[in-house]
């Protein structure tokens, strides 16, 4: 491929656009009319406007970015994250026009969109499963039965979901049909499909997920874990690699399966295994995602590799350049996700200009983000403004690195999610790894923050006061 359209925005669009351009070839940006000043538009070699601001107008238009990249003569289209990532029509469209859509087929996007699909697909490899229902719900009362069987509390989950979208945990019986309606609703009203399944609820878990490569010559390996448990509505916020709770058997024990789900699917280019262990570290398969993962920076810093290089590679049809046992982690890394979201009130979106945004420049720190002073955060698309990614030798050092990065972010205009990573590379609980997914709802109040803030405001504060009385001496000393 000589020249690859990039149908995304925001911090994945840059991100895939300099990997592009570090291989020598042409990286072509489209745009929403909303985004006509983006840094994404700004470093491509071409861009096109493909309509207004909405996404449904914009970057969900696939018909017209296939048009888009006809008439830029572009051999290859890297989806990105969210947006037409995983739409499986877009893919087939996208070969189709005889252009190369970087990522799987139509065929594995297809089973594994579908989570009740999936789970039945990987069920026939052995991989292990929450316990849950093999169909679609298609009554009250046949939920009723199910629940009875699995046992309370049960999560609903929708087929088609994503995003910790059309998710629903039930405690009891009577609130059952309840809860039902409100996925399916949720469903419906997301991803225009209402289909809903049962899980049992793990009630202490930790999500940690393998990042899988596959080349076109049916070479499958895994490039170790991630651990992305600190979540708020069942939304990653802090990743990182490797987890603590993994031995090495576990890993490859777990490696494996995610190798199987795979290739279950026949799957190829880079991808997702998404698991959840429970406190006894019994794991269970929980979905594939058939695309570039927000989280995959961590994954580079402790392997060593470009991501999208290899993505572009394998497309282009090349054998994986490694094997398996060629593989190994070194050091550590975390990343924080730096959403335009108020910490201090539920992590709320919040919109607006970013009237500072200075971001640290230190070793051992890297930033994936698509913003300078000035730009607007707006209500059309996603509140992630950047990625934050600490590496370290060790965990304890990629922290630190981490929470002294947070520490030199100067971001005002807006809230963000900062001062809550902060809050967790400072946190006992974090710092020891003794967490699941519930560490927000478990140890994170405002008032915590602003009690860590206050600390910090003191010292801060005394730091001056001993500058001033020092330079008050020096001034004394040199007058006499
Ligand atoms: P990841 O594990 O990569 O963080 P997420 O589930 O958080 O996965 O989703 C990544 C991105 O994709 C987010 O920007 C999210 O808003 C978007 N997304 C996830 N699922 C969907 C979906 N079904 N439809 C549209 N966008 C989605
Ligand atoms: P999505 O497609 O929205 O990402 P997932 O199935 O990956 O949905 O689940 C998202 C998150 O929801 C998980 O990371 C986990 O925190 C929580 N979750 C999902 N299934 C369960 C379960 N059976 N028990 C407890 N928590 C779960
Ligand atoms: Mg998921």
């Amino acid at each position: 491929m000589e020249k690859i359209l990039v149908a995304n925005r925001g911090e994945i669009a840059l991100r895939i656009i300099k990997t592009i351009k570090k291989l020598g070839k042409k990286a072509v940006a489209v745009y929403s009319e909303a985004d006509i000043n983006s840094l994404h538009v700004k470093n491509a070699d071409e861009a096109y406007c493909i309509g207004p601001a909405s996404s449904a107008s914009s970057y969900l238009r696939g018909d017209i970015i296939i048009e888009t990249a006809l008439k830029a003569g572009v051999d290859g289209i890297h989806p990105g994250y969210g947006f037409l990532s995983e739409n499986a029509a877009f893919a087939s469209q996208v070969a189709k026009a005889g252009i190369i859509f970087i990522g799987p087929t139509a065929e594995s996007i297809d089973l594994m969109g579908n989570k009740i699909a999936a789970r039945e697909t990987v069920r026939k490899q052995g991989v292990p499963l929450v316990p849950g229902n093999k169909n679609t719900l298609t009554s009250i009362d046949q939920a009723r039965i199910i629940a009875a069987e699995i046992g309370f509390p049960i999560l609903i989950k929708a087929a088609a979901g994503g995003g910790g979208k059309g998710m629903r945990k039930v405690m009891f019986m009577e609130e059952l049909e309840s809860q039902m309606e409100r996925a399916q609703s949720e469903a419906l009203a997301s991803f225009g499909d209402d289909a809903v399944f049962v899980e049992k609820y793990v009630s202490s878990p930790r999500h940690i997920e393998f990042q899988i490569m596959a080349d076109h010559h049916g070479n499958v390996v895994h490039l170790f874990e991630r651990e992305c448990s600190i979540q708020r509505r069942h939304q990653k916020l802090i990743e990182e690699a490797p987890s603590v709770v993994l031995s090495e058997k576990l890993r490859e024990e777990m490696g494996n399966a995610a190798v199987q789900v795979a290739k279950s699917c026949q799957y190829r280019g880079a991808g997702t295994v998404e698991f959840i262990v429970d406190e006894n570290l019994q794991f269970y398969f929980l979905e594939m995602n058939t695309r570039l993962q927000v989280e995959h920076p961590v994954t580079e810093l402790i392997t060593g590799l470009d991501l999208v290089a290899l993505q572009i590679a394998v497309a282009e049809g090349e054998k994986l350049p490694f094997t398996q046992e060629e593989l190994s982690i070194k050091g550590h890394a975390v990343e924080l996700r730096i959403c335009a979201e108020d910490p201090f009130n539920q992590f709320l979106p919040c919109t607006g200009v970013l009237k500072t945004y200075r971001p640290p420049v230190m070793e051992n720190v890297r930033l994936d983000d698509a913003f300078i002073a000035g730009m607007e955060v707006s209500i059309f698309y996603d509140p992630l403004i950047g990625k934050l990614i600490a590496f370290g030798d060790n965990r304890n050092a990629a922290i630190r690195n981490l929470l002294e990065a947070i520490k030199r972010f100067d971001i005002t205009g807006i809230e963000t999610t900062l001062p809550f990573g902060k809050f967790v590379c400072e946190h006992p609980k974090f710092i020891s790894g003794e967490f699941d997914t519930h560490f927000i709802e478990k140890y994170f109040t405002p008032e915590q923050i602003n009690e860590t803030y206050a600390e910090d405001a003191l010292l801060a504060s005394k730091i001056a006061l001993n500058l001033f009385l020092q330079d008050k001496e020096k001034v004394k000393f040199m007058g006499t």
